[in-house]
């Protein structure tokens, strides 16, 4: 089974200490962790962690470089791109706006380059949610996707590969009719013009079986943290799903590891 922590919201204001403060024991030992990093923060996104007045500026995460510098010489991170600015309007989430438009994903793209120094090949949606629209311009920025457990079965675009996901993604509810979950689908998807991978949240309720899952299938599993949001409960739940994690002989990879 291929391992991999997603941390989520990097922004602007996140600090250096803010990642060894939660992640220095997980680095010691050798596991990798990609944090998925939105490229223009505003202080009045759903996200927005400092203590300013709100304001729908947008703060791009390359004028942090004291987080870039840190984030640069470090081995066992990757960045993952999270959004363009993760700002929700109307209660609609980025990503699942009809209107966004087709160069928006390509527009945080190049900052997170710029700011990074790396090719970014992964997106992760606000959220984890993302509509048709939202998806055309992750496409054409020439990306994959990370996101929650609906692949397959929450969007159509008129595709053949789309409609083969569909058919797996249903058989794959099918076969666990009469469980309380579906597990998360523990392999990569093909849509044509990108590829998906699911995960579970640390809270899920079945994050440990979901895991003893794709043991057993020798897939995929993903687990979702945010850096912001850890307090120590959370930090022990991480730390058991790692216990076992290493117990089942996992392979902790990085995000690009997944998509080969
Ligand atoms: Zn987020």
């Amino acid at each position: 089974m291929k391992f991999l922590i997603r941390d989520d919201d990097l922004n602007y204001f996140s600090k250096p200490a803010d990642i060894e403060r939660w992640y220095t024991d997980i680095f010691d030992q050798g596991i990798p962790v990609g944090f998925s990093a939105i490229p223009f923060v505003t202080p009045a996104s759903d996200v927005y962690t400092a203590d300013t007045p709100p304001s729908e500026e947008e703060c791009p995460i390359g004028a942090n470089t004291e987080l870039t510098s840190y984030v640069k010489q470090h081995p066992l991170i990757e960045i993952l791109q999270h959004g363009t600015t993760h700002a929700t309007v109307n209660s609609i989430y980025e990503y699942q706006n009809p209107h966004i438009t087709l160069t928006e994903a390509a527009r945080g793209r190049m900052e997170l380059e710029r700011a990074f120094g790396s090719p970014i090949g992964i997106f992760v949606p606000p959220h984890d949610w993302i509509g048709g629209s939202g998806i055309l311009s992750v496409e054409a920025a020439g990306m994959d996707i990370i996101r929650g457990r609906g692949a397959g079965l929450r969007n159509f675009i008129p595709r053949f590969a789309y409609f083969v996901v569909f058919i797996k993604a249903v058989w794959h509810k099918l076969s666990h009719l009469g469980k309380e979950k579906t597990p998360a689908y523990p392999y990569v998807l093909d849509f044509g013009k990108h590829k998906e991978v699911c995960s579970y949240r640390l809270e899920d309720t079945d994050v440990f079986d979901g895991m003893e899952y794709a043991h057993r299938k020798k897939g995929i599993f993903v687990v979702v943290t945010h850096l912001h949001f850890f307090n120590e409960e959370k930090k022990a739940r991480l730390l058991q799903v790692i216990k076992r994690a290493n117990e089942l002989n996992a392979e902790f990879v990085p995000p690009s590891a997944l998509f080969g």
